[in-house]
């Protein structure tokens, strides 16, 4: 009698490990982790799969910074200056080039 409820233990704990590890997988999705994770506890992991591949890739936001850039030094500065100021402590006197940064 004892053995059977440590073994409905371990199942649980197991179930509840693989059932946290596929979750993970809702990362990228939109259906998100969290979701996953109830969904694949409550309805079984088999039903989790049919959510996460049925829910669409998160989608990525991209946008671009302006910034500033010295083609002498190739520091990038997300301000702008008149010129350089690493390039002015040596005595040089270097426009900076706007640039547009991509961002993710
Ligand atoms: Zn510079």
């Amino acid at each position: 009698m004892e053995m059977k409820y440590i073994f409905i233990g371990v199942v649980l704990i197991l179930y509840t490990i693989v059932v946290y590890l596929f979750s993970r997988l809702g990362k990228t999705r939109e259906i998100g982790p969290r979701r996953l994770f109830l969904i694949s506890f409550f309805l079984t992991p088999i039903m989790g799969l049919a959510f996460l591949l049925s829910s669409n890739e998160r989608k990525m936001y991209t946008y671009t910074e302006q910034s500033y850039k010295c083609e002498k030094c190739g520091y990038t500065f997300s301000e702008s200056f008149d010129c350089c100021p690493f390039c002015e402590k040596e005595g040089y006197k270097h426009k900076l080039k706007p640039v547009s940064k991509l961002m993710t």
